[in-house]
């Protein structure tokens, strides 16, 4: 019998796994696909690694990533970006501020503008963000007269970081959490250096020293008696019993395993309804290097966000090539349209893609981050790491609860809950 059934390979149910593995727990992990990842998974395609779209860390090695790497005794070199832009549609470019001093260097904000920018940072500084997690963003800047080019600053990096480029649904609350922490430990974004692979690996690594990954196995029920999880039943009908069952897959799906009965009904609409959030990704796999620069790309209407990803992770194109990605998010009914959009923008800035491109791989993505961090699915209005109605059943991932945006809300569920199993040695 196992200690704990993780069920989902992608990085948080690896993460949670190698966590309780290394406290010496008997961990059994069931991946449905073939190889492990979920949505960090690494393609390899004539010598790019191409990361399943633009992957950055948030807040470098402050990220709650690399805190559970840290766990495990594993440094992650993350490679910081550089200097990012913003093209506006007229075509000129400005140097998009990341750093403090930027704000008063560039060019896209008048004189006027950054007089509004330090008491405006101040007071969010001293602000409660719960007090806003139910305004829209677009109120809440209206309310501070914020126009021009600042505001398009704001609405560019909030549309970025909560992949949503829709103001009137984007919960001012989260966003101000995300700029509290921004001012504390600066707006630090970068890239594993040695990649995603890397880490999973080495997450991998850490289960199979005492316990067991099976891919290419599909998790069809757990297991419930008693209001207790007592393992989970396969497809071929085997039944792994284990004592503790942990789901690592985006909770609205949960209930396609566990019976609706076992949980509260206001419960289950509240997990079947979140809304994730979606885009398109292009990733340009290019035969020459045509630019160095190293960091973001913004383009506005529609919001395009570029990266020249080998740049910073050498290992994720082959020498002397260069792997571009560029990134939309929002709905798309119509990606066809979108993908065009996004090669119109990609190529007013870089006209070289156009010749260099040895091959491009285009994804459509329904599912980007588990969840849209909206007004209505802010963090006091997502299910917890916890299940309420059945015993020893637990649930990671980035459409729960926990604190921060996208990718971040997955690694600190996997935080919270080490910390839940395991208080002794928990961050
Ligand atoms: C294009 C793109 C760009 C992104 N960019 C960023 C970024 O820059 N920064 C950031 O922080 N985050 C980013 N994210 C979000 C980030 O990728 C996710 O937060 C993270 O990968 C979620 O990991 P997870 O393990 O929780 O879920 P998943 O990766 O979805 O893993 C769940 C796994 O469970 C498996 N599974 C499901 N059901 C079963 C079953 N019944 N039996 C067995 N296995 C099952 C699935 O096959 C899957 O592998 C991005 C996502 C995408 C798609």
């Amino acid at each position: 019998m196992y200690d704990f059934a993780v069920v989902g390979g992608g990085i948080n149910g690896l993460a949670i796994g190698a966590l309780l593995a290394n406290r010496g727990k008997k961990v059994i992990l069931f991946e449905r696909d073939r190889e492990l990842g979920g949505r960090v998974k690494v393609t390899k395609r004539d010598g790019f690694e191409l990361n399943y779209g633009l992957h950055a860390l948030r807040f470098a090695e402050n990220s709650p990533l690399v805190s559970i790497c840290n766990l495990l005794g594993k440094g992650v070199e993350a490679a910081p970006l550089g200097d990012s832009y913003y093209y506006s549609r007229e075509g000129r470019k400005y140097i998009f501020p990341t750093r403090q001093r930027q704000f008063l260097t560039t060019k896209m904000f008048s004189s006027y503008e950054k007089s509004k920018l330090v008491p405006l940072l101040k007071k969010i500084g001293k602000s409660n963000p719960e007090e806003y997690l139910e305004i829209p963003l677009s109120a809440w800047l209206m309310e501070r007269w914020m126009k021009g080019n600042l505001r398009k600053y704001l609405e560019l990096a909030a549309s970025s970081v909560m992949v949503n480029p829709d103001m009137d649904t984007i919960s001012a609350g989260e966003f101000i959490y995300y700029i509290k922490e921004v001012l504390e430990v600066g707006m630090n974004i970068a890239v594993p250096w040695n990649g995603w692979g890397e880490i999973l690996g080495f997450f991998k690594g850490k289960i199979e020293e005492g316990g067991e990954i099976l891919t290419g196995t599909e998790v069809k029920r757990i297991e419930i008696d008693g209001g207790e999880a007592k393992g989970a039943v396969l497809e071929d009908g085997r039944f792994v019993e284990a004592g503790n069952v942990i789901y690592a897959a985006p909770i609205q799906e949960l209930f396609n395993l566990a019976d609706e009965k076992y949980f509260d009904g206001e419960y289950v609409g509240m997990c079947k309804n979140l809304r994730p959030t979606s885009g398109v990704n292009i990733d340009f796999c290019l035969r020459e290097r045509i630019s160095d620069e190293r960091g973001l790309i913004y383009f506005e209407e529609p919001v395009v966000i570029g990266i020249f990803v080998s740049n910073i992770a050498e290992c994720t194109a082959p020498e002397g090539r260069q792997l571009l990605t560029a990134f939309s998010p929002g709905d798309f009914n119509d990606a066809g349209k979108r993908v065009k959009e996004i090669r119109e923008k990609v190529l007013s800035a870089y006209p070289e893609v156009e010749d260099k491109t040895e091959f491009e791989e285009v994804l459509p993505l329904k599912l980007v981050d588990g969840v849209e961090v909206n007004i209505d699915q802010h963090r006091k209005k997502r299910p917890g790491v916890r299940c309420l109605s059945v015993k020893n059943l637990y649930f990671v991932g980035d459409s729960l609860s926990s604190k921060g945006l996208g990718g971040d809300i997955g690694y600190n569920s996997v935080i919270e809950l080490y910390g839940l199993l395991e208080p002794s040695t928990a961050p």
